[in-house]
């Protein structure tokens, strides 16, 4: 296992690694102190919104594929933290991800977990994981099928509902709702009456995700709609966890970490530079999810 390719913006460096077998994973050192790392070749939901997941999945990280990427990078980078948010549905390799977490946490890192939340018998054990933070992608209550989300949003909800009366009062402070806008599809006062009332009634905060154009036909909220979102769910006295920057960039921001199986893939995209050679800045301003 090797890094071939690194990507570097004024934000983020995107990090291509060769597995063993050739296939290919994106893994993404950002806001100077965090890795984000993939669990998976591909990613079987396949989310509208995401390029991680357009081809499928190919197969499951092992533990030690996962705990790696942290490895080699350690060696360059001041990481801290990592962020379980790459390629791969985390919950879809459960096993492998819950031992590579007790690698990252033998090194004293603190880990956060990005997902979708299924299956839900998973995510009841997922959340008992020694975790920073956990992040379900709801996105939607009513129009999931649109972006292509599994699972019933309600059904989720009410295991969160049951779990996390068991958590401690810190715990529940750690697991957030991520809710990313789009215009037309999932932006309606439902929608965002639905966020309100299952983040006061579970006590938890809302991932204010915005859109990484990346999809022809998608497009986010304007800026004026999403400071009003931040008004309102604060106003109901909601946390808040806002994109940051990092999430936005074009390199490697949320959705937009890429999965191939055998070389040549993601060569015939041209999207890579060499390691060592030229890296181009982007100075664009738009990243990372389970
Ligand atoms: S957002 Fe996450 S779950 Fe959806 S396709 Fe991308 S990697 Fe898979």
């Amino acid at each position: 296992m090797r890094i071939t390719l690194q990507r570097k913006s004024s934000l983020n460096t995107l990090y291509l690694v060769e597995l063993d077998d050739l296939s290919r994973v994106e893994c993404v050192f950002y806001r100077g102190d965090t890795l984000c790392v993939s669990t998976q070749v591909g990613c079987s939901v396949g989310c509208t919104f995401c390029k991680s997941g357009e081809r499928g999945l190919f197969r499951n990280l092992t533990p030690w594929e996962i705990y790696k990427q942290y490895e080699i990078l350690s060696k360059e980078l001041p990481i801290r933290k990592i962020a379980i948010a790459g390629v791969g549905e985390p919950l879809h390799n459960f096993n492998n991800v819950k031992e590579a977490v007790k690698l990252f946490k033998r090194r004293g890192l603190k880990v956060s977990l990005y997902t979708t939340g299924f299956p839900l018998k998973v995510l009841r054990e997922a959340l008992g994981l020694p975790l920073s933070g956990i992040t379900l992608s709801v996105h939607s209550f009513k129009n999931r099928r649109r972006l292509n989300l599994k699972g019933d949003a309600y059904a989720l909800m009410e295991v969160l509902r049951e779990e996390l009366k068991k958590l401690s009062k810190r715990k529940r402070k750690r697991v957030s709702l991520a809710y990313m806008p789009l215009k037309g599809i999932n932006d309606t006062e439902e929608e965002v009456e639905s966020f309100i009332f299952y983040a006061k009634e579970l006590k938890v905060s809302i991932t204010l995700l915005r859109y990484n154009p990346l999809v022809e036909g998608l497009e986010g909220i304007d800026e004026g709609e999403y400071r009003e979102l931040i008004r309102r769910f604060k106003g109901e006295g909601i946390r808040v966890i806002l994109s940051t920057r990092f999430r936005r960039d074009r390199v490697g921001g949320c959705g937009s970490l890429v999965a191939s199986f055998k070389l040549g893939n993601s060569q015939k995209e041209g999207r890579e530079e060499e390691v060592g050679g030229a890296v181009g800045e982007e100075g664009g301003d738009h990243t990372l999810w389970g």
